[in-house]
């Protein structure tokens, strides 16, 4: 099993005009899928973005002559407190490969809402990990931990800050995440696109510490350009963390592939 892109988007997120065509004739390898599952979207004028789960087999059923690839189906869990209970019964009537979970927004905005830039960077930091925090002791029925940085891809957050502000609860995610058996992403959107390798380099090391050992990569692509962007970084970052396989999952157990 090669290693492959375990975090993207086609047309059944709400955000993506994506073709799943167009990342199978990219590779020959596994592709999979994750869509939004989102409940009260701000980004989406507050509708629930629930996909059409027979529409996607369908899509992939289509395609399976043409490209022989070995075709998985994951989904994207954002967690919103109030909308728990839908997002339970979504996932528990529809079978998947892998279950990344997310944070994406409070219910008033998305965390990549300009709003966040507004308010004082501090509390901003401190708020999104407690919310984080509160949410996985909610809710932790996922293969893996999403992008632990979104909430900071449009702010400016060094290092020290992230180590000064939120030290303290992001080792209490991280022990919750291993406790749970969650992999850790490795996001090359957030590390790239949102500048934020410096932090991914900086908290590894705090995961590995609560004993943590799965790590994915995910692109997060939401269009067929940004497919595997940057994984050779990734896997250099990962390295350097003494890290020499990553997890890949089918029907929600992880296979160690070496990178
Ligand atoms: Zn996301
Ligand atoms: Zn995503």
């Amino acid at each position: 099993m090669p290693l492959y892109d375990q975090h993207m988007h086609t047309q059944y997120s709400f955000d993506s005009e994506a073709q799943l065509r167009d990342y199978l004739a990219q590779t020959a390898g596994p592709v999979i899928t994750t869509e939004h599952l989102e409940f009260a979207n701000p980004d989406d004028g507050g509708r629930d973005d629930i996909p059409d789960y027979a529409a996607m087999r369908a899509t992939q059923q289509k395609l399976s002559r043409e490209f022989p690839n070995r075709l998985l189906l994951g989904i994207e869990a954002g967690y919103y407190a109030p909308a728990v209970n839908q997002l339970r019964a979504y996932l528990a009537a529809h079978p998947f490969d892998l279950t990344l979970l997310s944070f994406h927004h409070d219910g008033q905005h998305d965390f990549q809402d300009a709003y966040f830039q507004t308010i004082p960077l501090h509390a901003h930091v401190l708020t999104y990990y407690q919310r984080m925090l509160a949410g996985l002791q909610d809710f932790h029925d996922a293969d893996v931990f999403a992008h632990f940085d979104y909430g900071l891809r449009i702010v400016d957050v060094t290092p020290a800050q992230l180590t000064a502000w939120a030290k303290p609860v992001l080792d209490q995610i991280f022990a919750l995440i291993v406790q749970n058996g969650l992999a850790f992403e490795v996001n090359t959107k957030s590390m790239f696109k949102w500048h934020n390798a410096a932090l991914y380099d900086l908290v590894i090391p705090w995961y590995q510490a609560a004993g943590g050992r799965l790590f994915t990569i995910g692109s997060d692509a939401h269009e067929k350009e940004s497919y595997r962007n940057h994984f050779a970084e990734a896997v250099a970052l990962l390295q350097d963390h003494h890290v020499d396989q990553i997890a890949t999952y089918t029907q929600h157990q992880p296979t160690m592939v070496a990178i």
